[in-house]
């Protein structure tokens, strides 16, 4: 969309995130978190941002109870017949915030389909032809659909490529934020024509992959602007260890790619007021911070002593180098650390977890499960946070854990690289990096953190330094306002 006027007023953006989730109405990971934060930083640059959600079966009743029902109806049209759909409205701390229920198809209770097949991601798509005409119930009019991963990727594809919808293409500008180049929403189907997807979809510059439909490289070509979720992911991807395939696409299509870091809501997570915590600090009274650790211990059936507490935080898979750490379990209680574990993922993972908390009861704590407020006594609580990761779109932990003044020490890619500074090549370091994948790199870099923690003043200093970087998102959202400024035709920025 190109607008004539020079200077458009940031106060007249209007953008529309579609997502499938959004901290604190559904959230699985990181993209629950951003979703739930970039669009009211947004918000307070003067963008009008607003989020449209699935209307998920699972979504608890208290909050299922602030949603308002608006009273004109949506009709999708798919296959032989037209879905009516209702609209729902909330609002999450001042971001507009709607919500999709299609008569007779419900979203998947879990958020994501288990298996993709075109019976489970008719929930998706349909939804993707309802940000198309959710102007009509919402009466507002978005110029930017901010598209979230592969199930809202969708919208892209629809715009270019529905027999119908292609003609809505002038209307708007799309952005397509990828989040985790592993899912990349793959089925074996060889074309789209039944729901309205033209037949030249279907080719080595569409939806085709290896004879199969692949959703993702559908948006990345179909979007106006890719963006990734760190600016070294955003190269990473572009090779073939870490393009999952789509190296050779995001290569071709790299000039409309750009990575912005993410940040993290700086009011939700802050150790000075978070809900979660027995005790409250900051960093100028850091002190507080040891009755959290005592709290954790006690958690943990732990009395309290001086050994370090190390701490892992995320989904158990192979993404996040659970091999590696399983690998160092014995080690690391051989340093005389303690190790606390919360997550799930692949049943392997949650079992070899249980089995090293049995064989070291009095060092290894692992919790399989979800659970948010273990989660913010472990950030408070701990002393270093492990995060092994194969790769790393952008990572969050490493960013509240810091936040926290828990020490991260972290395989030196995409995200983590970009945000933790190692505390032995810098004054101002913020963790420990290692760049080898394996346990040896893992425990050298354990050790070197040992090292630092038995040198009180240097570990003050360590985590006076993650506490005083700024990973909120007030730098990262006016390079989303500027990019917008971009696809919208302005080109001068100087007073933003
Ligand atoms: P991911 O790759 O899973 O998106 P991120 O680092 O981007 O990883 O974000 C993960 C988010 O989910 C963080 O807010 C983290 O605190 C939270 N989280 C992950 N696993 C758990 C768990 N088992 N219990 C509580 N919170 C969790």
């Amino acid at each position: 969309m190109v607008i004539s006027i020079m200077s458009l007023p940031i106060d007249k953006i209007k953008v529309l995130h579609i997502a499938s989730e959004m901290h604190p109405i559904v959230k699985k990971g990181g993209l629950g978190d951003v979703v739930g934060s970039l669009p009211k930083a947004l918000r307070e640059l003067g963008i009008d941002s607003r989020v449209f959600l699935p209307m998920y079966p699972s979504i608890d009743e208290n909050v299922k109870r602030t949603f308002k029902r608006m009273p004109y109806k949506l009709y999708l049209p798919l296959e032989w017949r037209v879905f009516p759909a209702f609209l729902w409205k909330t609002d999450v701390q001042g971001v507009p915030v709607y919500l999709l229920e299609i008569e007779g198809v419900p979203f998947p209770a879990d958020v994501y389909p288990s298996n993709l097949n075109l019976n489970t991601i008719k929930p998706f798509f349909l939804f993707s032809l309802a940000a198309l005409e959710l102007e009509k119930s919402a009466r507002w009019h978005p110029q930017i659909f901010h598209l979230h991963d592969w199930p809202t990727s969708q919208v892209a594809i629809a715009l270019k490529w529905h027999m119908y919808y292609s003609s809505f293409s002038k209307s708007y500008d799309t952005v397509l934020t990828i989040h985790n180049l592993a899912h990349q929403g793959i089925i074996q189907e060889t074309d789209l024509m039944p729901w309205g997807i033209s037949k030249e979809a279907f080719s080595i510059d569409g939806l085709e992959y290896y004879g199969m439909i692949n959703l993702l490289k559908g948006g990345i070509i179909a979007s106006d602007a890719i963006t990734t979720v760190s600016p070294r992911y955003s190269w990473e991807i572009q090779t073939k260890e870490y393009g999952m395939g789509l190296d050779g696409v995001l290569k071709k299509y790299n000039s409309k790619l750009r990575g912005i870091l993410n940040g993290i809501d700086y009011s939700y997570w802050n150790p000075m007021t978070d809900p979660f915590l027995p005790a409250h600090y900051d960093i100028d009274n850091i002190s507080p911070k040891k009755e959290c650790r005592k709290a954790l211990l006690a958690r943990c059936g732990w009395g309290e002593d001086h050994l370090p507490v190390l701490i892992y935080i995320g989904r158990l898979v192979e993404q996040k180098g659970i091999d590696l750490l399983l690998y160092s379990i014995e080690s690391i209680v051989g340093h005389g650390c303690r190790l606390i574990v919360v997550g799930e993922g692949n049943e392997v993972y949650e079992q070899s977890l249980k089995e090293a908390s049995a064989q070291f009861p009095a060092n290894v704590f692992v919790k399989i499960g979800y659970d948010e407020e273990l989660a913010h006594l472990m950030y408070a609580g701990g002393d270093m946070l492990i995060m092994p990761s194969y790769f790393e779109p952008c990572g969050l932990i490493q960013l509240i854990a810091m936040r926290y003044g828990t020490v991260p020490i972290c395989r030196a890619v995409g995200g983590l690289a970009d945000t933790v500074i190692d505390a032995d090549t810098a004054h101002d370091g913020t963790g420990f990096l290692f760049s080898h994948y394996s346990s040896e790199a893992l425990l050298h870099a354990i050790g070197r953190a040992l090292g630092a923690w038995n040198s009180p003043e240097l570990w003050n200093q360590i985590v006076r330094n993650c506490m005083s970087a700024d990973f909120s998102w007030s730098r990262s959202s006016r390079e989303y306002a500027k990019l917008y400024l971009e696809l919208l035709g302005v080109s001068d920025f100087r007073s933003f």
